[in-house]
């Protein structure tokens, strides 16, 4: 341990908390102690101190005592010539600093200064949060956010985070680190300065968009907001984790081998800058400086080296974006996780990160689809001889010849062989296509089936991204990711109109089957569930049984999709469940999931029911799509969507109703779920299923109001969503009740639920 790295850590940290005591005195003298202390969209009150000392803090008063405590871990500056052990001392200066920064931040966001004004900035893509469009940076990730990459997380789609602190040594590198990192999918959270400029200026100076959906958050441009990287792997335990706050060392424990970070120290390193990465190397995240520092080597805290020293301008290489892509990989290897990444070859940058971009009209070269023009896809399995490997065919013309911003139709046309495809995978292959298309830098997919719409953006245009392109992003991603039940793939797209309209046409008989498949595949159909215990990597006591009517909590599996699933991986987290013997069809009881989720629980669950919510009811790990809960007073349930942030009847928003709903925890009267399982005649069918509905979010109505016409057909209530109330009507269960009675919700004449 380097004294060097322990005296300027030291000195780091004591400057901070003294000026957070001076910030959180004066605030105290201003405000009084009672004023209300909060970060934005949480649950977890101050998430790293909750994490780090279990405290709630909830008011400026409640802050004095973890000053008390930030000061006690500051050791005197080492001065004696003689070798010691300094690592202790170190980390608990860097355990100070966070407590301190984030006791700082709470302060500012009392005063109205957090987050970050940044006038005219806006966060860029899909990222749709109205309280972060209004000119300033991101601050704290709110938990919906989190949730949301919850399942990305768990399945390792998102490796994890880069915590990048300074500015990089110019523009040009600022955009090929970033870029290098979103291939990889890894989270990019940006903050600190060096001179007054950050990362974000220059990243922002070269148009790079930045939000939630391209991977890119901006914190702020001081060191301080740092804290808010840490914020997020603290709650990354407390979420998916299932530790509770004051447990430090488990918390540490579990983001050194669950959670894939490091931070990347970019320009000079001030005291500060020492302080913070002593906190981060508590957790077990490295620090890489692209600046001559002295190295931290291993002795047990991160898995690899703590701090590594790798001066830009020494990396050999012939340029500067040579020597950005060598300082990620060096990240990346010296955090020791295997990132696979798929070479697509195409003429733009390629990975999740890009999934989210949006093209805008004004940006677009061509599109297919959407208002005037209509694009489809259709994948199908054939013979082995009928499909050449590898080969894309266009057929009909290209857009080469149509003005910008114009139109055209376009059919992707996908033929597979392989000896363990089955017909019943095609739907699950042709949903990739919106995945592996959007994964494309500049290329926008949205939809499915005949209702695609894809735009190409002036940019990927210039490029040379063309037609073609379409054909080889999908054989290059389906060789890579269905490899076990895909060997051959062939792509044919085609915008003649004859063609067009034939297999338009044969696509269309292709959709009809399979709806009347899907409506065929009942639970009783079948003698299979399949597990998902995928989420165990975060959550590690919780299973989902996943039917043919009740999807995975988090959305993204069905029956079909588990199926397949275990197909290309026969070891792996879906595993057929035999029904067993029948126990209640009614509360959906069987043997079988009974057995295997009570060991796949470890003994935590002894009983699961299908279909109930009031009897011991399937558990959830922290992805889930809605939260389903009881309302006694109403004799019904109310469902709240992750996206909404009001305030619903139960007296809790989603963020903390979150917390009891998830980690893998049995709790009767609450349950997450996926979306469309509101949909399915099995939705809570053993407590009165869809009618017991009293309150939903409102973008749920919206959005799914094609799927609920039919539901109500079933339910022979065609009114009856009119019935439901939401945060527009009420936000309380008074407000509830009287909504309920004005208009007659069937629940209040229902049996009692409990
Ligand atoms: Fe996690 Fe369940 Fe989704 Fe599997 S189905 S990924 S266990 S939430
Ligand atoms: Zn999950």
């Amino acid at each position: 341990m380097s004294k060097y790295i322990a005296t300027r850590a030291i000195r780091g940290a004591t400057g901070l908390v003294g000026e957070a005591e001076r910030m959180l005195s004066q605030a105290i003298a201003d405000k009084g102690p009672e004023t209300p202390v909060q970060f934005p969209n949480t649950a977890y009150y101050l998430p790293t101190i909750l994490g780090l000392t279990g405290r709630e803090v909830s008011t400026l008063g409640d802050l004095v005592p973890l000053m008390e405590r930030a000061r006690s871990l500051l050791h005197p500056v080492p001065a004696s010539q003689l070798w010691k052990p300094y690592l202790g001392e170190t980390l608990d200066a860097g355990v100070g600093t966070l407590l301190a920064a984030e006791t700082i931040e709470a302060v500012r966001f009392v005063n109205g200064e957090q987050p970050e004004r940044w006038p005219g900035f806006e966060m860029g893509g899909g990222t749709d949060y109205p309280h972060l469009k209004d000119g300033h940076l991101n601050g704290p990730i709110d938990d919906i956010q989190l949730r949301s990459w919850g399942i990305q997380l768990v399945d390792g789609r998102m490796p994890g985070f880069a915590a990048i602190v300074g500015c990089a040594k110019s523009n040009e590198v600022a955009v090929e680190l970033v870029r290098q990192l979103q291939q990889r999918n890894i989270l990019i959270f940006l903050s600190g300065n060096v001179n007054g400029r950050s990362i974000i200026h220059q990243l922002q100076e070269e148009g790079v968009e930045m939000g939630y959906d391209t991977y890119i958050v901006p914190f702020g441009t001081d060191t301080i907001s740092a804290i808010y990287a840490l914020g997020f792997a603290t709650r990354s335990a407390l979420t998916f984790g299932g530790m509770k706050g004051g447990m430090p060392r488990e918390i540490f424990l579990y983001n050194k081998f669950r959670v894939f970070a490091f931070v990347l120290a970019l320009g000079e390193v001030d005291d500060l800058k020492y302080a913070a990465a002593a906190g981060a190397i508590s957790y077990g995240f490295p620090v890489i400086a692209d600046t001559v520092i002295p190295e931290i080597r291993p002795s047990g805290v991160t898995q690899y080296e703590h701090v590594i020293s790798m001066p830009f301008d020494e990396i050999q290489a012939e340029n500067d974006l040579e020597r950005a892509k060598k300082m990620v990989q060096k990240a990346i290897e010296v955090r020791g996780v295997k990132i696979r990444v798929t070479e697509v070859p195409i003429p733009v940058p390629y990975g999740s990160a890009f999934e989210g971009e949006v093209v805008r009209k004004n940006d677009m070269r061509v599109e297919f689809g959407g208002k005037h023009t209509r694009a489809f896809e259709y994948l199908y399995m054939a013979d082995s001889d009928q499909v050449e490997d590898g080969k894309v065919s266009i057929v009909g013309p290209t857009f080469a010849d149509l003005p910008e911003q114009g139109a055209m139709d376009m059919g992707i046309v996908i033929k597979v062989a392989g000896r363990k495809m089955q017909t019943d995978f095609e739907p699950v292959l042709e949903r990739q296509v919106h995945y592996f298309i959007n994964g494309a830098s500049g290329i926008q997919h949205i939809g499915q089936r005949d209702i695609a719409w894809i735009r190409i953006s002036k940019a990927a245009a210039d490029r040379g991204f063309n037609l073609e392109h379409f054909g080889k992003i999908l054989i290059a991603r389906f060789h890579a990711d269905f490899g076990a039940i895909v060997d051959k793939v062939e792509v044919t797209i085609y915008t003649d109109p004859d063609k067009l309209k034939f297999w338009l046409e044969k696509a269309r008989t292709a959709y009809d089957f399979r709806n009347r498949r899907l409506a065929d595949l009942t639970d009783e159909a079948v003698t299979e569930f399949y597990s998902c215990t995928l989420c165990q990597s975060f959550a590690p006591n919780h299973v989902c049984v996943v039917t043919p009517q009740r999807l995975g909590l988090c959305g993204a599996y069905n029956w079909l999709d588990c199926k397949a699933s275990f197909q290309i991986n026969p070891t792996g987290p879906n595993q057929p469940i035999n029904k067993g013997t029948t126990i209640d069809p009614v509360k959906g009881y069987w043997s079988g999931p009974i057995e295997f989720t009570r060991q796949a629980s470890h003994g935590f669950v002894q009983d699961v029911s299908l279909y109930s919510i009031m009897e011991n009811p399937m558990t959830a790990c922290g992805c889930f799509e809605c939260i389903v809960m009881l309302i006694p007073e109403a004799n019904g349930v109310m469902v709240v969507s992750r996206e909404d942030p009001s305030m619903t009847p139960a007296g809790m928003t989603f963020s903390t109703l979150a917390g009891m709903a998830g980690g893998g925890l049995q709790t009767p009267g609450v349950m997450g779920v996926g979306k469309y399982y509101l949909t399915s005649p099995k939705f809570i069918s053993a407590d009165g299923g869809f009618k017991r509905v009293v309150w939903m979010s409102s973008i749920l109505k919206q959005t799914m109001a094609d799927e609920f016409v039919q539901v109500l057909e079933r339910e022979e209530a065609p009114g009856f969503l009119d019935q439901v109330a939401d945060e527009t009507i009420c936000t309380d269960v008074d407000g509830l009740l009287t909504h309920m009675t004005e208009v007659g919700h069937p629940a209040l004449e229902m049996d009692p639920m409990f």
